[in-house]
């Protein structure tokens, strides 16, 4: 296994299984021997095409920042990317020969990074073509379609803007398309989905916004180590007082309870913190509507920030110990 894995420790990479392997029912062991069994009887390393639209590549950045596996792990012994504009070395004719020639040979894995303008082409253009074009036409010969991040899963930051931007489901529509929303992709979302596929040839379990349950199956709010003050109507007012400091952040604009993501239990930066436990309210980035209808971020008079007060005040969030 060590050979298969190339520079993944076999605790970190068991460590890694963990999320991945409790949704397909096996235990961590079984999921990593069959990734081992996969990779080996694989006649080649699967193909990835990224295209970027309308984006600040902040989702190649927290790809790239992945430790578990390593980044240059993961693109160089797991996967084979022929077309990646900001990682790729080639540019001009030589790059956009390498894109024709892998979308001509098909079967491979499509991840889209950005948004798609609607409103006009001309707001994003690659290689003087159409961004949408090239988006309809790798989605046309892709074996797997992945939108990396809030900007390809829903519009993201530029739908608050005119472009008319929308999210690759928007474009494609016959085929399923795996949004991992948040902004940036949390890079453990982005592997454990691609693992997912090349396990078991299959798109994971979605949700009715086409995002995988097992990254998305439960409100922040409710495993957030402030709900207790929530519950209290505790809020947090200033962030200058230490008797506030572990209060509830929904006066400073907090989407948590409208939010459906495991950034409280997975974390960010390998595990070291998330947005609520630095101190700043969650922004809704994993959901449709971010970032125009969370706005403004750090005051509780969005559109979603009094509804959730709506719905606080009609009981339908009740404390969390009643749920249990
Ligand atoms: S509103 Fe935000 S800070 Fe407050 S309990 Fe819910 S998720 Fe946590
Ligand atoms: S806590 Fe909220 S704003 Fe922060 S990354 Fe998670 S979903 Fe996005």
């Amino acid at each position: 296994m060590n050979r298969l894995l190339g520079e993944i420790s076999r605790r970190d990479f068991m460590k890694y299984c963990a999320t991945t392997a409790a949704v397909l029912g096996l235990s961590e062991l079984e999921f990593a021997t069959r990734v081992s069994e996969v990779l080996a009887a694989a006649p080649a390393k699967p193909p990835v095409i990224w295209l970027e639209g309308q984006d600040c590549a902040g989702c190649s950045i927290s790809f790239a920042g992945s430790l578990n596996p390593p980044f240059a792990s993961m693109i160089l012994d797991r996967v084979s990317v022929r077309y990646h504009e900001t990682i790729m070395a080639a540019s001009g004719h030589v790059a956009e020969a390498a894109y024709h020639e892998a979308v001509e040979a098909g079967g491979f894995v499509l991840g889209v990074e950005g948004s798609i303008p609607t409103a006009d082409d001309r707001f994003c253009m690659v290689g003087g073509r159409p961004f949408r074009e090239m988006v309809e036409e790798a989605g046309a010969k892709a074996a797997a379609i992945i939108a990396v991040g809030a900007c390809a899963a829903y519009g993201g930051i530029p739908a608050a803007g005119p472009t008319g931007a929308v999210g690759v489901s928007k474009i494609i529509k016959d085929k399923p398309v795996i949004n991992l929303p948040t902004c940036p992709v949390h890079c453990d979302h982005l592997i454990g989905t691609i693992l997912y596929y090349l396990t078991t040839g299959s798109v994971p379990p979605l949700d009715k916004l086409g995002r995988p349950k097992m990254y998305f199956g439960e409100l922040i709010h409710d495993n957030c180590r402030r709900r207790s003050y929530f519950d209290n109507e505790q809020f947090l007012t200033d962030w200058n007082d230490p008797a506030q400091k572990n209060w509830c952040l929904y006066e400073k604009g907090c989407k948590g309870p409208d939010t459906y993501a495991d950034c409280p239990v997975r974390r960010w930066n390998d595990g070291l913190n998330f947005c609520i436990d630095c101190g700043a309210g969650c922004m809704g980035c994993a959901e449709p509507g971010f970032y125009a209808e969370m706005s403004p971020l750090y005051t509780a008079e969005s559109e979603r920030s009094l509804n959730i007060m709506a719905r606080k005040a009609a009981g339908l969030i009740p404390p969390l110990k009643e749920k249990v």
